[in-house]
């Protein structure tokens, strides 16, 4: 071997070496990148009308398990569990097959807010479809990496407690008592909110919303309350620092007691499973049992950490001590503060208008030459299509032209119901 060959392979070599380890870095950094969920899950039946969600193996790319995403939710029925049970079972589903097949990740995360609109009115369609009148809230988390994105609709919370010892609402209630631009739009769509009406004309426990009774603004299902009670669900998004973070998601069987600051508080330095039990215990000794209580705790922990580091309290020094009291202060005057500790808000949008969610985009077209539908995501031909649009104008005639993507008939016509332009399916009609 003559000596310029020997050196040309020992470069060879030298090259191959930083190769390696720089694929070993890159391994290593992604795996500390992806936080480890560490869940608890806790709950006492009066009813039988709560049901959770746990799902930790779902795959944006099926077979892929470098694309896993988990997802949480709660669903507290009402006048029965039918809803709430459909919704478990079946909105993942929606929400997925609202996505770009073949998205990357990002587009996928940036899809992510309007497929839950997608996926959330499609199942209270379908729900309601089957004739049903029960209903449910839906308080449904997907956490990817350190992004997390809540769709909910109803009054569970899910509740964000951070490092710094923050707590941050990631949902906002749909309550008519507490929700006055809710009020005024069930009201403007033709909707009467008032109290429960007793014998010598007292009126009684929280504003409601007639025919019907509830006290809701959102849910899915409700076959038989106004349409104006709308399945468009409030969807925030947030990426969390690598510090993590702690969810709680919990039916109102635990918010009608404590408040978010009290809930994170109380459970604060216990595991998961313990922090869940913890919480329901709480409501428990507070209230006894009045209401179905259901609570899911989520630890989102960077992957070389077993256990959320409990928040310092005693021993630290002045520094830190001054700082998390300010940190505290700020949580007293603005509990949803975000910027400062270190979770990025993504996205935030509340709005009922499906025209205000969907975005502007121009009908797909797909290969066929039909176009699919931005809700329900079936195929309608253009023929049908011309007929549906006539169909809109007629029941829509004084609204404004629709600007958003294509919808089918049915998701044009629930679209108008929600927006008070059609006549309830309760009321009888002679138009
Ligand atoms: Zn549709």
């Amino acid at each position: 071997m003559s000596p310029s060959k020997a050196a040309s392979r020992t470069t060879t070599k030298q090259s191959l070496v930083p190769l390696a380890t720089l694929i070993g870095r890159e391994l290593r950094s992604e795996k500390l990148e992806k936080p480890l969920l560490i869940h608890g899950q806790a709950a006492l039946a009066k009813k039988g009308e709560d049901f959770f969600l746990i799902q930790t193996d779902c795959e944006r790319v099926p077979g892929d398990p470098s694309s896993a995403f988990s997802v949480f939710g709660i669903f507290d029925g009402h006048n029965g569990n039918s809803a709430a049970i459909y919704t478990k079972e079946h909105l993942l589903d929606n929400v997925v097959s609202a996505i770009p097949q073949g998205a990357t990740r990002d587009e996928w995360l940036q899809a992510l807010p309007r497929a839950l609109v997608a996926g959330f009115v499609k199942t209270d369609i379908e729900f309601q479809q089957k004739g049903e009148t029960s209903g449910t809230t839906v308080t449904f988390v997907i956490i990817d990496g350190w992004t997390i994105t809540v769709g909910s609709v109803g009054d569970s919370r899910c509740i964000l407690d951070t490092q710094g010892g923050v707590v941050s609402l990631l949902t906002v209630d749909h309550r008519l008592e507490e929700n006055v631009e809710e009020r005024e739009r069930v009201t403007a769509s033709g909707g009467e909110v008032g109290r429960l009406n007793v014998f010598g004309g007292n009126e009684v426990g929280p504003l409601r919303c007639w025919p019907g009774g509830l006290c809701l603004s959102r849910s899915i299902g409700d076959t038989d309350v106004g349409e104006y009670i709308v399945p468009i669900p409030h969807v925030k998004q947030v990426k969390l620092s690598n510090a993590g973070g702690r969810l709680i998601i919990a039916s109102d069987g635990i918010w009608d007691i404590l408040s978010s600051d009290m809930a994170a508080k109380a459970c604060r330095g216990l595991s998961a499973e313990l922090a869940a039990k913890l919480v329901v215990k709480e409501a428990l000794r507070t209230k006894g049992l009045k209401d179905d209580t259901t609570c899911v705790v989520v630890d989102i922990v960077p992957s070389d950490h077993l256990t959320l580091a409990p928040t310092p309290k005693k021993k630290q020094n002045t520094f830190t001590a001054f700082l998390s009291k300010k940190k505290d202060t700020d949580t007293n005057k603005n509990g949803n503060k975000l910027s400062s500790v270190g979770v990025e808000e993504l996205f935030e949008e509340g709005s009922a208008m499906l025209a205000d969610r969907l975005g502007k985009d121009v009908p797909s077209n797909t290969e066929t030459g039909l176009l699919k539908c931005a809700v329900c995501q079936i195929d309608q031909s253009p023929s049908e299509v011309v007929s549906s649009n006539e169909a809109a104008a007629i029941i829509s005639s004084t609204s404004k032209r629709w600007e958003g993507p294509f919808l089918c008939t049915i998701c044009k016509k629930k679209k108008d119901a929600m927006e008070g332009k059609r006549p309830s399916k309760g009321s009888v009609t002679t138009t």
